[in-house]
């Protein structure tokens, strides 16, 4: 038997989520009593989302139960910056492949249309807009990786756009940026609302529970997994719980999660937006710094940004770790918009990215009928959604070219156990940040 210690906590207050429309809406309920079902999926971010739809398309006839120890979109589903990204992400992602480039940015885009159809579809009020991306760089250190970057999108026939000094700080509103690199098939969302929104579409025959932690899992011909007050046994079960995954005995020395950190301003005044971001369209830029700072200007007129990384083994972010990370987001914020300087980070929360040695994610099967998907590396939104389509073929016997690509390329390195993984994490870490200077 497995019990599971490290279990999901609220980490801050978490802006997607509290100024969602769908906020209020009841989706699951609380898990009590003694269930029985086929599949078990445990963890409803976009992994587990989009593999219970799969899973209910292939085998209409099977009754699925999706469980969450919090409610959907308090996750780090729900937590993140709300980029759905198109092209190869990770600026520190080794040396170009233009042929996997490709087929990475073939499954983004496949997930893009995805989450396009069913938000068309089921309505979902996600302020959803086809902004694109910029990867910006203040530092002159940081140049060369905007350059490395725009170079492999061209090879591989990506399109993208350089802008600077003032054409820049005509889209952006401000001018602290040098250059940056426009890719246009990026998607930005409150993803809060749209994880919510996709789970609320989900078929009948996938039983929704929410806010019921799994205590406990034990392993035999059926798996069991234990509440307060409630047990499920289920045939077959899957494991998307991100960070949490190791407790549930899955991804093994494969994942090392890492807490970042986001604020959310007030939304800006009809004079402050007059004065200061006339014209602009709602953005967002990530960093071509690995450390550096996301910034985004939402549909709702209000500031996002994230930055700082802190390694917590408990899982959990303390009320030091939000204030740390609360401080250097005004400091960042009032660096962009010296203008801005008095406004109020209404909300700040922390949420874990689950990074591998790699940037390959666990998607395997651990055991008769266990299955597991998890890091995503920061980039989960489109990964998870694709991961988890494809997690539902796999589990239902099928082959694709895509699934054998996934599974090709779902290798993540050893990661040692504890304290080494501690020790080795925080020394890549603060590698990582170095040299990120004014980006961050
Ligand atoms: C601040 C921040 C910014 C980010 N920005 C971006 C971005 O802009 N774009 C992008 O693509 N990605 C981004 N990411 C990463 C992205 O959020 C993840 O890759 C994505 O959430 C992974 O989805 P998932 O469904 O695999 O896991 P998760 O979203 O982590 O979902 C796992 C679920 O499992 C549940 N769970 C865990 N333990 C238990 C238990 N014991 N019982 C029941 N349920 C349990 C959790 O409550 C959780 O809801 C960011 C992450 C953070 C933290």
């Amino acid at each position: 038997m497995h019990s599971i210690r490290k279990r999901p906590a609220i980490d801050g207050d978490l802006g997607w989520y509290e100024t969602s429309p769908s906020r209020h809406l009841p989706l699951g309920t609380r898990l009590k009593g003694d269930h029985r079902f086929d599949v078990a999926i445990v963890g409803a971010g976009f992994t587990g989302v989009s593999l219970a739809r799969r899973l209910a398309e292939l085998r209409p006839e099977a009754r699925i139960a999706l469980i969450d120890a919090l409610e959907v979109g308090q996750g780090a589903s729900g937590r993140n910056a709300g980029f759905i990204i198109d092209v190869p992400h990770n600026v520190d992602g080794g040396a170009a492949d233009i042929d996997h480039d490709r087929q990475l940015f073939a499954l983004n885009n496949f997930a893009i249309a995805q989450l396009r159809s069913l938000k068309d579809r089921y309505r979902i009020d996600c302020a959803w807009d086809d902004a694109g991306k910029y990867m910006s760089a203040r530092e002159d250190g940081n140049l060369a990786a905007l350059e490395h970057f725009e170079a492999s999108l061209k090879a591989a026939g990506f399109p993208c756009e350089q802008l600077q000094g003032q054409a820049l700080a005509r889209r952006l509103g401000t001018d602290y940026y040098q250059a940056a690199v426009y890719t246009p098939g990026n998607v930005l969302v409150n993803p809060a609302s749209l994880v919510r929104g996709l789970a609320a579409a989900l078929p009948k025959s996938v039983t929704l529970f929410e806010a019921s932690p799994v205590l406990a899992r034990e392993d035999g011909p059926v798996h069991t997994l234990r509440f307060l007050g409630g047990t499920v046994r289920a045939d077959a079960l899957a494991l998307t719980v991100g960070s949490f995954s190791a407790g549930f005995g899955g991804a093994r020395n494969r994942i090392a999660p890492v807490f970042t950190y986001a604020s959310l301003t007030a939304p800006l005044s009809e004079k402050e937006v007059a004065t200061c971001f006339n014209g602009v369209r709602p953005w967002g830029t990530t960093s071509a710094h690995p450390g550096g700072t996301t910034v985004r200007y939402t549909p709702d007129r209000r500031i996002f940004v994230r930055n700082t990384f802190a390694l917590r083994p408990a899982l959990r972010s303390s009320d030091a770790d939000l204030h740390a990370a609360w401080i250097q987001h005004r400091r960042s914020f009032a660096a962009r918009f010296p203008f801005l300087a008095e406004k109020v980070l209404e909300y700040t929360w922390g949420g874990m990215i689950t990074v591998t040695s790699n940037h390959q994610s666990v998607f395997r099967r651990e055991a008769d009928n266990l299955y597991c998907v998890v890091g995503c590396n920061g980039v989960g939104v489109a990964k998870g959604t694709y991961l988890g389509h494809f997690m539902a073929e796999y589990m239902n016997g099928m082959r694709s070219p895509e699934l054998d690509f996934i599974l090709a390329n779902s290798n993540p390195g050893w990661i040692p156990g504890e304290p080494f993984k501690r020790i080795g994490a925080a020394y890549r870490l603060r590698q990582a940040l170095a040299g990120a200077g004014g980006d961050i």
